[in-house]
């Protein structure tokens, strides 16, 4: 099987020249900054918010082990229960485990991107478990038997019209469905599986460590649902995940909002400290939080790149990133995409086997200028390229290359010690296909400019 590096080039150029795809990215995305450029107006001043924002998590990452420790303190005291998973295998056990002590048969999901490491539903099915993705678009990719493209608008790469035919296909609905319709449909579809649902399953936007709470954010309400139908709630989430108090909620709530969808605020808000008290009315009868590593540490002791570990998972860098825009989601091949996405994957997902995502990337700085907690990123995927390369070499014909470069580069004699018609016949036949089959190499002139000067200067004096 070709490698993961050959098999991303190979999608990418599919992908880049997919018109139809490309149409529908550039609409979904486009609606995408209209909202976040009128969501930006409710700040006096986002560079300000950003700032703060981005030095309280500094701060998070300085103390990680001491919010950790006080949110599993606090959170037990609650009476929740804590569990700890260094890696996927270890969080899956976990889960399994849980639902095998609850009996569960069918499970509800909501916010669970996090899952997404885990490759969970695939293994909740092979233990024939039912599992029901419920926000509307992890809902559509796992009806279509795909992953989220996105990791805010996870079926951004559907129309309406791929929706509506998705669903008549597998539901029978009416294949010129509305927007409406299909969501009365699926509202009315998920309500049966909620009041069935032994589980819920989500993922955690905060961890509160002051209050041992995590806080949801979410716009459908099925996060709500999914935390207080079953008698079961697991919250997983990344140890990075954290504030360090739910004062905090004040300024990273309209930031993720803004920056996520566009909007002032999310329409739901909500922070569980624990499951259902004596007095509630409602609520699960257990609450677990598996609060996962995969990776993270190994990421955490890389000082000049750990900054990473500060994202909220907004998406806004995926949505104005060139590269992303063309190669779309999938092309990634990992739960997290674009620029956020090509720092972090090589440390969750396998450094040798993704490596080559880190070189995906123009430097255009318009990730590092949108993202709220202004984490450098395009500055970390060229601290990562030249680690990467330091640790695992590159290719033999680049390294080659390089160093004739590097030769030629020394010395203007160098450069011209041939024509023209040498340097085209050498890089039409060594370097065809270097720019993708879409572009001409370029054509040098029969004699460079610097020797045509001195000819000219020479005749001059002459
Ligand atoms: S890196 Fe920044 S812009 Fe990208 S998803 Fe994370 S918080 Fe958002």
């Amino acid at each position: 099987m070709a490698s993961k590096e050959k098999q991303f080039k190979k999608k990418s150029e599919e992908v880049a020249f997919n018109l139809r795809h490309r149409k529908t990215i550039n609409f979904n995305i486009g609606k995408y900054l209209t909202a976040f450029e009128k969501g930006k107006l409710q700040y006096s001043s986002l560079e300000e918010a950003k700032t703060l924002a981005s030095e309280v998590k500094k701060d998070v990452l300085q103390n990680l082990d001491y919010y950790l420790q006080k949110f599993a303190e606090n959170f037990e005291k609650n009476g929740g229960k804590v569990y700890w998973a260094y890696d996927a295998e270890e969080a899956n056990n976990y889960i399994l485990k849980i639902l095998k002590e609850h009996d569960a048969k069918t499970i509800v999901k909501s916010k669970s991107i996090t899952t997404e490491e885990l490759r969970l539903n695939e293994l909740l099915e092979q233990h024939r478990y039912d599992v029901f993705e419920t926000d509307l678009g992890e809902f559509i990719v796992q009806v279509a038997g795909e992953k989220p493209y996105h990791i805010v608008t996870p079926a951004m790469h559907k129309s309406k019209k791929d929706v509506a035919r998705l669903f008549h296909e597998k539901f029978g609905t009416d294949i010129n469905s509305t927007p409406e319709e299909m969501t009365m449909f699926v509202r009315k579809f998920l309500r049966e599986r909620f009041i069935k649902a032994d589980v819920g399953i989500t993922g955690a936007n905060f961890l509160l460590p002051d209050i041992g709470g995590i806080s949801i954010t979410e716009n459908e309400g099925n996060g709500l649902l999914t935390a207080s139908f079953p008698k079961v709630h697991i919250a997983i989430a990344g140890i990075e995940k954290l504030l360090p108090s739910v004062r905090y909620l004040s300024l990273f709530l309209p930031l993720l909002a803004t920056h996520g969808t566009g909007q002032y605020i999310s329409a739901y808000n909500t922070v569980y400290t624990s499951a259902k008290k004596e007095n509630d009315a409602d609520g699960p009868e257990q609450m677990y939080v598996i609060l996962l590593d995969n990776g993270r540490s190994d990421l955490y002791a890389e000082e000049e790149t750990n900054i990473a570990l500060s994202c909220i998972r907004c998406g806004a860098c995926l949505n104005v990133c060139p590269i992303y825009q063309n190669i779309g989601g999938y092309t990634y091949d990992v739960p997290y995409s674009g620029p956020i996405g090509s720092i972090i994957s090589p440390y969750y997902e396998g450094e040798k086997e993704y490596k080559h995502l880190s070189f995906a990337c123009t430097l255009c700085g318009k990730c590092t200028e949108t993202c709220p907690v202004k984490i450098p990123l395009h500055e970390l995927l060229i601290i990562n390229r030249k680690k990467f390369v330091e640790r695992h070499g590159d290719h033999w014909i680049w390294e080659k290359g390089m160093k004739f470069y590097e030769y030629l580069m020394d010395d203007r004699n160098h450069i011209d010690m041939v024509g023209g018609g040498v340097k085209n016949f050498a890089v039409q036949t060594f370097g065809k296909n270097s720019l993708g089959d879409k572009k001409e190499p370029p054509e040098f002139a029969k004699e460079s400019f610097a020797r045509s000067w001195v000819k000219k200067r020479q005749d001059g004096n002459k």
